[in-house]
């Protein structure tokens, strides 16, 4: 039996972790993938209070290993279900919690193009920082108007010879920060108002077609292509506990609270304003608080 079991090692649920553990809790940490989650994706990290720039790698690994200090453990287990007992359903075994927090986050968005996924590891990438290095001096373009999508933008052109930066829209979402050292950059050429329709090549990419809001045709040649439109949410595996609005998140209106009682929801799997580090760590501190404060209390 653990007082908490937490679903996702980002720095929601590593936050969470770190809550629970001072207060001397009973706890597991399952992870499907690496630890980190989506900040693993970001080079440098500038927005986070008194920290003036940290890679995403080492907050993340920073934060695992804090975790792992204090005697957590992360186990590296996809989990299936969760079943209205508090039973955690993974692919191995079965757990039983008295609470249980979810902070699996989101999944990157797909273009959902025909051959999007055959092209993965053959030229298509969604991860600038994991994957850029293999493009040095090389043409690459990058789909997306966020700030994911800029800063990789930025990135890219530090090291491939020119990068076409594809976005559906005139406006950028991302910050105005961005765009003005994005617009700096003389190897970066926008390709604005524009949506890629096709990705081609033999056995790696070799070009795409580009289609802008007039309809007109334009084939780029690029050797990699990032895609960075965005997260999901893939929390279709939890509606028999939890409530999702019309996108897929969780639905918390006051807080970490699901609508099953010892169940919550932290960082960017759940209905929230603003999806950040700031607040995906906020969230996991209130949840294992919140969490602490409410699970049920042993029998004499
Ligand atoms: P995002 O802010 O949701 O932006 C996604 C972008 O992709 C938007 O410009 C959107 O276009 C476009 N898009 C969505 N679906 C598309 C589709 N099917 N086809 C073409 N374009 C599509 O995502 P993000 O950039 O990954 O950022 C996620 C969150 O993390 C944000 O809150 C962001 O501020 C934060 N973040 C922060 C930092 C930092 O502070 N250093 C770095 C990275 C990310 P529209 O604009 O037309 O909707």
């Amino acid at each position: 039996m653990y007082d908490i079991i937490i679903i996702g090692a980002g720095p929601a649920g590593l936050t969470s972790a770190l809550y629970a553990l001072r207060a001397n809790k009973k706890i597991l940490v399952f992870e499907a993938k690496s630890y980190g989650g989506q900040i693993l994706n970001a080079h440098m990290v500038e927005n986070y209070p008194a920290i003036e720039a940290i890679s995403g790698y080492d907050f993340a690994t920073n934060l695992y290993n804090q975790v792992k200090k204090l005697g957590g453990e992360v186990v590296f287990e996809t989990v299936l279900k969760i079943t209205e007992d508090y039973k955690v359903i993974t692919s191995k075994k079965e757990y039983q919690a008295k609470t249980i927090i979810i902070a699996t986050g989101a999944e990157n968005r797909k273009l959902n193009l025909e051959n999007e996924q055959e092209f993965v590891g053959k030229g298509v990438s969604y991860c600038a920082t994991c994957d850029g290095n293999l493009f040095k001096d090389k043409v690459v373009a990058v789909n997306g108007g966020g700030n994911t999508a800029l800063e990789d933008a930025l990135y890219l052109a530090n090291l491939a010879s020119k990068v076409y930066l594809i976005h559906r829209r005139q406006e950028f979402r991302g910050e105005a920060k961005y765009v003005k050292e994005v617009s700096k950059m003389a190897n970066i050429e926008l390709v604005l108002d524009s949506q890629i329709k096709t990705i081609n090549g033999k056995d790696k990419l070799e070009s795409i077609k580009v289609t802008n809001k007039d309809g007109q045709e334009n084939t780029l040649k690029v050797d990699g292509l990032f895609i960075a439109i965005g997260q999901e949410p893939k929390n279709e595996l939890f509606k028999n506990v939890v409530d999702l609005d019309e996108k897929g998140y969780i639905i918390s209106n006051d807080g970490v609270h699901t609508k099953t009682p010892y169940i919550y929801a932290a960082g960017d799997v759940r209905q929230k304003q603003l999806r950040q580090l700031t607040t995906a760590v906020s969230d996991g501190s209130i949840a294992a608080v919140t969490a602490i404060k409410e699970m049920p209390k042993e029998e004499a």
